[in-house]
């Protein structure tokens, strides 16, 4: 695709149209690749201006998962060496929020391995962010699976603001890295959760040994079900787990990908999440490649980057965390 191309794309998502399908694989074929980046970046400035939104996780129930997905070292499927436990001491967790408020972060999200959760461990987390309501201003999100409509109703009535659900990966592909659930029971979860007022964040991870394909169907299925905060992990194939040995992406791919989510999602936070580690090098580039939202600090089980390093480095790149 030509830089004519581009702009054309680029000035018709700016003045409020859409990219279609057929056009967002076209743009993955493109060798201007900076120019691409570029533009990506000026519908960024236009949607959601110089505002950086920052979230963060913990693990509140770690690792004794019943399902298979393939990258997850929390599965049980999984040989790996990860710290298990059930549900997560309230003083930790309470601690970790207002660490995360302290600096400036924006939300905090109990997160829970698992397919879903039983009534009662959700009564456990809802005591659990009852505390922390008490001790911080911080929005507070959740990450818990499945749930029932009735169980993302409990959420959203305590002060629950987003419900993160990943998609994961494209509809097609995704049978091919879970089988022992579906992805249409995920669409499902998203869907409830909007249906009782909460905000939905959803993404996916890349480099999983989909095609480019697969990952603009992904973000057209983002687009179709309204979700406004993306989450884009990079795979990180952890030791043990059935993606150990995938090869990594091309720089090229990866630039490419977050500039196309943000083609087609033009309004929503694109925001980088896993995997950071393995791509610090292209971090720059990526922030001016329609980037705007990060998951800072710790991941569920591997270590993050140091925040205050991470927060200059946004600020170096022009962003602000002022809630517009
Ligand atoms: S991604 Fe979630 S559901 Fe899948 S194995 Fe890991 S903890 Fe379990």
């Amino acid at each position: 695709m030509t830089k004519q191309k581009i702009d054309l794309l680029t000035n018709r998502i700016i003045s409020g149209g859409n990219i279609a399908y057929e056009e967002s694989l076209e743009l993955c074929k493109t060798t201007e690749i900076d120019y691409l980046c570029n533009s990506a970046n000026e519908i960024r400035k236009h949607f959601t201006g110089n505002y950086f939104n920052l979230c963060s996780i913990v693990n509140a129930k770690s690792g004794k998962c019943s399902e298979n997905c393939k990258w997850c070292s929390q599965s049980s499927f999984h040989n790996t060496d990860i710290e298990t436990y059930d549900i997560i001491d309230k003083e930790e967790a309470v601690k970790q929020a207002i660490n995360n408020d302290k600096k400036g972060v924006h939300k905090f999200s109990l997160v829970t391995s698992g397919k879903t959760v039983s009534d009662k461990k959700l009564a456990q987390l809802i005591d659990i962010y009852q505390a922390i309501k008490k001790e911080t201003n911080i929005e507070i999100d959740a990450s818990m699976g499945l749930l029932k409509k009735e169980q993302l109703q409990k959420l959203k009535d305590i002060g629950i603001k987003h419900y993160h659900c990943n998609l994961e990966t494209s509809r097609t592909f995704f049978p091919n890295v879970c089988s022992t659930h579906t992805y249409e029971e995920k669409i499902n979860t998203l869907k409830s959760a909007k249906e009782v007022g909460l905000d939905t964040c959803s993404g996916g991870i890349i480099g999983m040994g989909e095609t480019i394909q697969q990952r603009v169907e992904l973000a057209f299925e983002l687009k179709n079900l309204g979700v406004k905060s993306i989450p884009i992990n990079i795979l990180n194939p952890i030791e043990g787990t059935a993606l150990e040995n995938t090869p990594p992406l091309s720089d090229n791919e990866i630039l490419i990908t977050f500039a196309l989510f943000r083609f087609i999602n033009p309004d929503a936070y694109i925001r980088f999440a896993g995997g950071r580690l393995q791509i610090s090098h292209l971090e720059g580039k990526l922030l001016n490649s329609g980037v705007n939202a990060a998951l800072v600090g710790d991941l569920l089980t591997t270590v993050g980057k140091n925040i205050d390093e991470d927060l200059k480095q946004f600020r170096k790149n022009g962003f602000n965390f002022t809630n517009p």
